[in-house]
């Protein structure tokens, strides 16, 4: 994976007319070759995962996405996402994840503890539960009677960041961009469809039972296959406040561009809160295979890859 400070800036090219009418007042940017996966960060393996998966078979939209998204959740040097992922005050890791398909189905786990990949345990759910999101000790007893083993998510390294933490034990989320490493993908495939899924340990030393945005639908994720898809990262409860990822694809539907669509929804936040000391990053993809991101604070970057390239981007903010 790139070190997110190393990142290449890409400056997009315009390519053909937008279908959709915008209200942007920067271009739009547009995919040259589908499938086109979009990850919050600089989650440039990820993407490759999943463009491989669909390269072979393009249908297989949520197989990749998954294993795009389960690679992060594997890595210990993740701090937000599944396996090394920061634990809360009382020193346990808990994940929250999330899936939505194209044709609206979604499936999400919140609160789940010593499962790796949250983002599969989701996906059952959508998959083989009548229900949409789990949580606590019954998402840990669906994903046991699924075939998922249990395993300790503290690393040495997130242990020892704890241990420390807890000295002062003064809970803070910050709003540097080091602090925020949830994964969202948001996928076009070269048939046209969407998908996407989000997955995250949360904020570190939240107290115990906090769920976030990210497994919330309309909050972390959001698709509609007649517009488009948004996922988000940063302090979940104002996204949670704000239903971003819906507001997002609604303003798609409005005509926004999803540069512009982001911002709006940020512009929507600010309205509201304090933002000089939170950071929200949003990122979206439309029908015609345009992309964007948006973010509070300068530092979010995000990673666009279609049929043959990978980047990642610095995202434009609101401050
Ligand atoms: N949005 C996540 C949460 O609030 C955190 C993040 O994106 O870093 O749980």
């Amino acid at each position: 994976m790139l070190n997110r400070r190393k990142f290449n800036k890409y400056f997009p090219a315009l390519l053909g007319t937008p279908l959709l009418l915008s209200c942007d007042d920067k271009p739009t940017v547009q995919s040259t070759s589908e499938p086109l996966i979009i990850s919050t960060w600089a989650n440039t393996n990820a993407n490759t995962i999943a463009q491989q998966h669909l390269l072979k078979n393009d249908s297989a939209l949520l197989d990749a996405i998954e294993k795009g998204v389960n690679s992060v959740e594997e890595d210990p040097n993740d701090t937000s996402v599944g396996y090394g992922g920061m634990p809360d005050n009382s020193g346990e890791v808990t994940l929250d994840a999330c899936i939505m398909d194209k044709n609206g189905n979604a499936g999400s786990v919140t609160y789940l503890k010593n499962i790796i990949n949250a983002v599969s345990v989701a996906r059952k759910v959508m998959d083989n539960s009548p229900h949409v999101i789990l949580s606590g000790e019954g998402a840990n007893r669906f994903a046991r009677e699924q075939g998922f083993e249990e395993t300790d998510l503290l690393t040495d390294v997130s242990r020892t960041a704890y241990e420390k933490w807890k000295k002062k034990a003064i809970y803070k989320p910050e709003i540097n961009i080091e602090r925020h490493d949830t994964i969202g993908m948001i996928v076009k495939n070269k048939s046209g469809d969407l998908s996407g899924a989000c997955s995250t340990s949360g904020l570190q030393f939240k107290t115990p039972g906090r769920v976030g945005d990210s497994p919330i639908i309309g909050s972390g994720l959001y698709v509609d296959n007649e517009v488009g898809a948004a996922t988000a990262t940063g302090l979940g409860e104002v996204i949670l406040k704000s239903c971003s990822t819906f507001l997002v694809v609604e303003l798609m539907r409005q005509g926004h561009s999803p540069d512009s669509a982001c911002k709006e929804a940020l512009l929507r936040i600010k309205k509201k809160y304090d933002i000089n000391d939170l950071q929200v990053g949003l990122i979206a993809i439309n029908k015609n295979g345009e992309y964007g991101g948006y973010a509070i604070q300068p530092g979010f970057v995000y990673a666009v890859s279609d049929a043959e390239t990978t980047q990642v981007i610095d995202s434009k903010s609101i401050l």
